[in-house]
């Protein structure tokens, strides 16, 4: 941590002459003095790019602006930049203006499955609420890059009372996931009054917030902050480690604070070239968050978002990474791997296989250690006939208020009160063949 802090002591000198190392865990000095040029740049960290590598920069930023905390920065090996897993995160590289034909600027879809402004509705019972655009730091791998630094739509109080009704009216949702931008960019008054509404609103069990502050920008995690929070629980956290060398002395201190109040805390990681695509790097990344009380939840395989080319693996890289994690570390350790599905499909889970084989009796498993091993069926096994009246749910496990709603999917195809028998695309030609004749 040592050379950190040297570093954090140059880079706030350097800032503001008189500036003194004492304003450096103030947030708001932070955000005022956060770095948008790479003039400013190579300044602090004093690092010269050549030429004609600055023209192509500068070229990148006028489409995806700069913006990284001085304490972001400050974890730079500006030794080894170009390799720097840090640097690669929070510093443009000219790849971002190759797009491809198949990226797009909302792979997610996101702005077509919005009901309501700021609400996202993909899943059955739950919503994200964009609740801010802005961000402490502009990732460069960030998949809602068409919305970051786009100051113009911060959502004022009316346009977030019309996604507060949209939750209102809408019964099933109970979980609300505030996320932007950060949503940590917004003061705790402002905070608070979002948190208050979201709390009063019956149906709601559970709010959750995606923020990468305790990354990025760790200060904004502060007493008060914190205060404010543990009013509206039940509140999950979100953050997004990408690599070992983020969890710093002041990240833990963040974590802990958050921890200390009651608040679970999980992890996203996005699996990167260049900057975490190796078992070894994740393995030491999750074996830290939970050391710290942060359980990994989730590992996305990038995004098809434009700019973002260059980040991306191919999926057998994320196979071989679960491959060395399921079996080899501790299950709470492990996170799922899941793609994003483009268009707006949702999570995807994907897994290395582990079922060889079954018969009507056997199941061929293999283990972690390449061990091959069977698990025999019970013989006495009666089957329930689940026509959601049975005395399994009215009787035995008493679910007065267990959910009514319609399967969908795969789910509906192994349901008994449901009859439906296959899942057949829009346009199947033999289909349609049999209704024209
Ligand atoms: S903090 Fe999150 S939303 Fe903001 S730029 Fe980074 S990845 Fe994107």
């Amino acid at each position: 941590m040592a050379i950190y802090d040297q570093t954090q002591q140059n880079i706030a000198r350097k800032i503001n002459e008189n500036s003194k190392i004492s304003n450096w865990k103030d947030w708001h000095w932070q955000l005022r003095h956060s770095v948008e040029s790479i003039d400013t740049f190579e300044n602090l960290l004093d690092i010269q790019f050549p030429a004609e590598e600055r023209r192509e920069l500068e070229e990148t930023l006028s489409k995806f602006p700069l913006s990284v905390t001085p304490y972001y920065m400050s974890l730079i090996d500006a030794e080894d930049y170009q390799n720097c897993p840090v640097f690669k995160q929070a510093f443009p590289s000219p790849a971002e203006l190759d797009i491809g034909g198949c990226d797009m600027a909302d792979p997610l879809a996101e702005d077509t499955d919005s009901p309501a402004p700021g609400i996202t509705h993909r899943y059955p019972d739950r919503v994200l609420f964009h609740i801010s655009n802005v961000c402490s730091m502009y990732c460069r791998h960030c998949t809602r890059k068409r919305k970051v630094g786009d100051q113009d739509s911060i959502p004022g109080r009316e346009e977030l009372q019309q996604g507060l009704d949209y939750i209102r009216n809408h019964p099933e949702v109970r979980d609300v996931l505030l996320s932007g931008g950060d949503p940590l960019m917004l003061n705790d008054d402002y905070l608070d009054w979002i948190l208050t509404e979201v709390r009063k609103i019956e149906h709601v069990q559970i709010i959750r917030i995606g923020s990468r502050m305790p990354v990025v920008l760790p200060y904004r995690i502060t007493d008060e902050l914190v205060e404010m929070l543990k009013k509206h629980q039940p509140l999950w956290l979100n953050t997004h480690f990408n690599h070992p060398r983020e969890i710093t002395t002041s990240s833990k201190q963040a974590i802990r604070k958050l921890a200390d109040a009651g608040i679970p805390l999980g992890n996203q990681t996005v699996l990167l070239a260049g900057v975490n695509d190796c078992p070894r790097v994740i393995k030491a990344l999750v074996h830290k968050l939970v050391h710290n009380r942060v359980r990994p939840y989730y590992l996305y395989q990038c995004d098809l978002s434009e700019g973002l080319t260059h980040f991306r693996t191919p999926v057998g890289k994320g196979i071989e990474i679960m491959e060395s994690l399921i079996g080899h570390t501790s299950g709470f350790a492990v996170p799922t791997y899941v793609i994003d599905a483009p268009g707006g499909g949702g999570k995807i889970p994907l897994s290395p296989n582990y079922l060889i084989s079954l018969s009507t009796n056997k199941v061929v498993l293999r283990n972690y250690e390449g061990v091959i091993t069977t698990y025999q069926e019970p013989d006495s096994y009666e089957a329930t006939f689940c026509d959601r009246e049975c005395d399994d749910c009215r009787l035995h496990l008493k679910l007065d208020d267990a959910e009514e709603y319609r399967a969908t999917g795969i789910e509906m195809l192994l349901s008994d009160h449901d009859e439906t028998i296959s899942l057949t695309p829009e346009n199947n030609a033999r289909i349609d063949r049999r209704n024209h004749e």
